[in-house]
C-alpha cells in the first residue's frame, strides 16, 4: 500500500481497553495525531495517561477529530453515542467502529453527515499491538456503511494501514457479514466451542479416573501447540507435526466428537444471530444488570481445570500470571 496516498485525519480514539490501547499506540507510531477519549477517573485513564497520550473527556475529545473511533465494550456504545459523540462531532467527520453490532441491530443510527465506517482487527488488542511491534500486522476486515464524503474507502484504509493491517490483509466487508461472522466465531468456535470442547475433554479424563494435573497438560496445555501449528500453516501443518498415531486417531475420532449433529447446532446459534434473537437476549440481560452472565462466568472460573491450572502456572514463572485475564476474540 502507498502510504503518501492515504489520508491522515486526526482521530480520537474513545475507550482504551484490549483494542482501544492497541489502536491508539499503533496509529501514533504510524504518524497520526492520537487523542484518547475516557471517563474521567475510569479504570484505563491511567494507563492511557502513561502511555503519553493527552486524555480527554469522549464528549472533549472528538469535537477537533477528523475520525473518531468507538472502542468502547459494545453494550455502552449506543449511550457514549447519544451523549458524547452525536452532540460533540464536528460535521462531516468519520465515525469508525471495531465491531458493526451497534449499528448492524439498529441500536445506533449516525448522523447523516457522518461517514460510518468499520475496521475489524482478526485478533485481540494484544496482539495488534504485539505484531505491529515487531513489523508485522494482524489481518483486517473493512467496511463502509456511509460514504457521505466520497472518501470513506480511503479513510477505512489509512486506519487499517495505520493499524499495521495491511502488512497481514484487508479484505472488504459489510457490517453485516462482519457482525454475524464475528459473533459465529467467537460463539461457536473460538471462545464457547474452544472451551467447551476443552471443558468436556477434561471432565471426561477426570471422571474416568485420571489425574487432573495430566488431564490439564492434556487437553488445555497441549492446544497452544496445535494451535500455533493452525496459524502457521493451516491443518496441513498441524498433520505435518503430529504423529502417525495422532493424525489417524484425528480421522477416525475427531467426527465422531464433532458430528453433524454438532453442525446442525452451529446452524442454530447462526440463525439467531442472524434474525437478532441473540442481540435481543445480551441488549436485554445487559439491562437486567448481567445476572446470568455473572452465575456463568463464576461457573467457568470455579469449573475444576481452572483450579487445576493456576496451580500448574505458577510452575511456569515465564508466564505473565498478571495477564491471567481478559485477552476475548
Ligand atoms: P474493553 O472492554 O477491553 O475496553 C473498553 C474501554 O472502554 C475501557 O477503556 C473502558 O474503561 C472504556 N469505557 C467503558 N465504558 C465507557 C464509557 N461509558 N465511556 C467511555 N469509555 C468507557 O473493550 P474491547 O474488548 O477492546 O472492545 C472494544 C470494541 O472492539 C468492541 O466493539 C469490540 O466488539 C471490538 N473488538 C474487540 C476485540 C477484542 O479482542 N477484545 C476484537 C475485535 C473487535
Ligand atoms: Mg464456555
Ligand atoms: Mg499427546
Ligand atoms: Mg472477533
Ligand atoms: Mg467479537
Amino acid at each position: 500500500m502507498t502510504q503518501s496516498t492515504l489520508p491522515k485525519p486526526s482521530i480520537a480514539i474513545v475507550g482504551y481497553g484490549s483494542q482501544g490501547r492497541a489502536h491508539a499506540l499503533n496509529l501514533r507510531d504510524s504518524g497520526f495525531d492520537v487523542t484518547v477519549g475516557l471517563r474521567p477517573g475510569g479504570p484505563t485513564e491511567a494507563k492511557a495517561q502513561a502511555d503519553g497520550f493527552t486524555v480527554k473527556t469522549p464528549a472533549e475529545a472528538v469535537k477537533d477529530a477528523d475520525l473518531v473511533a468507538v472502542l468502547t465494550p459494545d453494550m455502552v456504545q449506543r449511550k457514549v453515542y447519544e451523549e458524547a459523540l452525536a452532540p460533540n462531532m464536528k460535521q462531516g467527520a468519520c465515525l469508525l467502529f471495531a465491531h458493526g453490532l451497534n449499528v448492524h441491530y439498529g441500536m445506533i443510527a449516525p448522523r447523516e453527515d457522518l461517514d460510518v465506517i468499520l475496521v475489524a482487527p482478526k485478533g485481540p488488542g494484544a496482539l495488534v499491538r504485539r505484531e505491529y511491534e515487531i513489523g508485522r500486522g494482524v489481518p483486517c476486515i473493512y467496511a463502509i456503511h456511509q460514504d457521505k464524503s466520497g472518501n470513506a474507502k480511503q479513510l477505512a484504509l489509512a486506519y487499517a494501514d495505520g493499524l499495521g493491517g495491511a502488512r497481514a490483509n484487508l479484505i472488504e466487508t459489510t457490517f453485516k457479514e462482519e457482525t454475524e461472522t464475528d459473533l459465529f466465531g467467537e460463539q461457536a468456535v473460538l471462545c464457547g466451542g474452544a472451551s467447551s470442547l476443552v471443558q468436556a475433554g477434561f471432565e471426561v479424563l477426570v471422571e474416568a479416573g485420571y489425574q487432573p494435573e495430566i488431564a490439564y497438560y492434556e487437553v488445555l496445555h497441549e492446544l497452544k501447540l496445535i494451535v500455533d501449528l493452525f496459524y502457521e500453516g493451516g491443518i496441513t501443518r498441524m498433520l505435518e507435526f503430529v504423529s502417525e498415531t495422532a493424525q489417524y486417531g484425528d480421522y477416525v475420532s475427531g467426527p465422531r466428537v464433532i458430528d453433524e449433529s454438532v453442525k446442525q447446532r452451529m446452524r442454530e446459534v447462526l440463525k439467531d444471530i442472524q434474525d437478532g434473537t441473540f442481540t435481543r437476549n445480551w441488549v436485554a440481560e445487559y439491562e437486567a444488570g448481567l445476572p446470568n452472565y455473572r452465575k456463568y462466568k463464576q461457573a467457568d472460573l470455579e469449573h475444576q481445570i481452572e483450579q487445576v491450572g493456576r496451580k500448574l502456572r505458577e510452575k511456569m514463572v515465564w508466564l505473565d500470571n498478571s495477564r491471567d485475564q481478559k485477552e476475548a476474540a
